[in-house]
């Protein structure tokens, strides 16, 4: 029959509107911005940088790579890299962002950033409290708006955290016996052959 959904709609909104007097699982909205409902673990706005430590500079993950620049669809991310090096989690020197901005009026929060990073360097935030009076210098992000520790993440994204502190870790620990490892089988290939090349071992821990 014609309009049958629409009065069995009316009569959803009138059990809800009447019921949520009198049972709380039905009052859907809340008194913001006194109270807030938690959100998410998987929502997301804006990216930001992760920085280990207690130094953003010193600790921030981000090698200046440029891949999510290159990536990003909006084109919204302008990175400049340092011409020297400095090291990162696990010693290895790299590079790192000496200008690294987001515009966020261009964002569109697609999160491809986040996928292409080999280096667990940036994430996505939940603040989204980030009204401004300008359009333009007010919403460019730059590298010291975007820097936020690793508790930070962890406190806000606490399972994808865990997971690659997990990554990272294992990294780490990996390079580290590989490097402990180096030496000794150096030694014994030294009076057989002179075919070593001396180069350092690569290190496969970047990703
Ligand atoms: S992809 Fe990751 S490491 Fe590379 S520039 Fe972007 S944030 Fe930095
Ligand atoms: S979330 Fe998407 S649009 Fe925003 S900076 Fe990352 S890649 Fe660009």
């Amino acid at each position: 029959m014609i309009g049958t959904g629409i009065l069995k709609g009316m009569a959803v909104t009138a059990r809800n509107f009447v019921g949520s007097y009198f049972d709380k699982e039905r009052l859907i909205t809340v008194q913001y911005p006194e109270e807030r409902d938690p959100l998410p673990e998987n929502y997301r706005n804006f990216p930001f940088l992760v920085y280990d430590g207690d130094d953003p500079n010193a600790g921030l993950r981000c090698v200046a790579c440029k891949i999510c620049e290159k990536e990003c669809p909006p084109q919204c991310i302008y990175i400049v890299k340092s011409e020297d090096k400095k090291p990162d989690y696990i010693g290895k020197p790299q590079f790192y962002a000496k200008v690294f901005d987001i515009d966020i009026s261009v964002c569109m929060s697609c999160q491809i950033c986040v996928e292409v990073c080999p280096f667990e360097a940036i994430k996505m935030d939940k603040e989204f409290e980030l009204s401004r009076r300008e359009r333009f210098d007010a919403l460019l992000m730059r590298k010291d708006d975007l820097a936020k520790s690793n508790d930070y993440y962890r406190r806000i994204s606490p399972t994808d955290a865990a997971e690659v502190d997990a990554k990272l870790t294992a990294a780490a620990e990996a390079a580290a016996k590989k490097k402990a490892a180096a030496p000794a089988a150096a030694k014994p290939a030294t009076p057989a052959t002179s075919s070593t090349s001396g180069r350092p071992a690569p290190s496969g821990a970047s990703s």
